[in-house]
């Protein structure tokens, strides 16, 4: 297993370890590499030669699973909600690792989770295909980010990570022998629904004490917010790390945010681990051409 960099910063007299898994594995975007680990190795078990999964339109999982399908040979097919956009730089990646896209309607998309017969219409056209939710969350997932954490993590006075579908989470809340205690940071309006996600995904994995932190979604996923930019904007030139606009800003933001209201003691260094994500900024400039690009 790589070591992964930590790069301490400090703000108002805290000690704050950052775990880069955006150096680690930039190309698969950070926190996706943990995700997709074993599940290549079960698609590879299964003798599974096409992995098919689920995105939105600047998904960094497709992003992954276009990276890691053109590294290790299986096909790679991408299910959007939407229409095609020939200008939109992610979907213009993953055609460049040849991952193949399929776009679908909104409502298809939704009833998608309802169980309908799209599953059987896609395995129609595509035939056998080792299939992926979408964000690339399941148990296998989840196994591959309890590898995460840096072993020695109980000297840390609380462990941070942005949430989306709740995989990566997950895995970090039931890593073996974990004590410390995990604050998950929603970018999602909806956040509130996330405790009961990462409780089903958990099950009976023995876990530290965690929760959700619903207050630094700034409107909702992906949505533009100037406060956010400029803190974003702010912490690159303060640290020179290059934070994400759709989840580890609004993490750190919200770290910031919680140590000025005095929520977190100086009892120990905070981890914070940046999942990565930094292809977003492309989907971002592209979306809101206005905004100055930061690095
Ligand atoms: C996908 C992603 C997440 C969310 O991971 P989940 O396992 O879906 O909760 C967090 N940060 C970044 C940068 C991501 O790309």
């Amino acid at each position: 297993m790589q070591d992964i960099p930590i790069d301490k910063i400090s703000f108002q007299g805290h000690q704050i370890e950052m775990l880069r898994l955006d150096l680690a594995y930039p190309e698969v975007q950070g926190n996706k590499h943990f995700k997709l680990k074993y599940n290549l190795e079960e698609a590879e078990n299964q003798k599974q030669t096409t992995l098919l999964t689920f995105g939105g339109a600047f998904s960094n999982h497709l992003h992954a699973v276009a990276t890691v399908g053109g590294l290790k040979g299986f096909k790679t097919i991408g299910v959007v909600r939407g229409e095609d956009d020939s200008n939109n730089p992610t979907y213009k990646y993953v055609r460049s690792k040849n991952m193949q896209l399929h776009f679908i309607t909104r409502d298809d998309y939704r009833s998608l989770r309802s169980g309908n017969n799209l599953m059987q219409s896609l395995y129609e056209k595509y035939g056998p295909c080792y299939f992926l939710p979408e964000g690339g969350t399941n148990q296998l997932a989840i196994k591959g980010c309890q590898e995460v954490l840096p072993k020695n993590s109980n000297i840390y006075n609380t462990i941070f990570c942005s949430v989306g579908t709740g995989g990566t989470i997950s895995g970090i809340i039931s890593t073996p022998g974990l004590g410390a205690p995990v604050i998950g940071i929603s970018p999602l309006r909806a956040g509130d629904q996330l405790t009961d996600t990462v409780k089903q995904l958990l099950g009976d994995l023995p876990q530290p004490e965690w929760q959700i932190n619903t207050d630094y979604h700034f409107g909702g996923f992906a949505k533009l917010n100037f406060e956010l930019m400029q803190f974003i904007r702010q912490f690159y030139s303060d640290y020179n790390i290059l934070l994400d606009p759709i989840y580890t800003g609004k993490m750190m933001f919200g770290v910031f945010d919680l140590i000025k209201k005095n929520k977190i003691s100086k009892d120990g260094p905070v981890l914070c681990v940046h999942t990565g994500g930094l292809q977003g900024w492309d989907g971002w400039h592209y979306r809101f051409p206005n905004v100055k690009p930061i690095a």
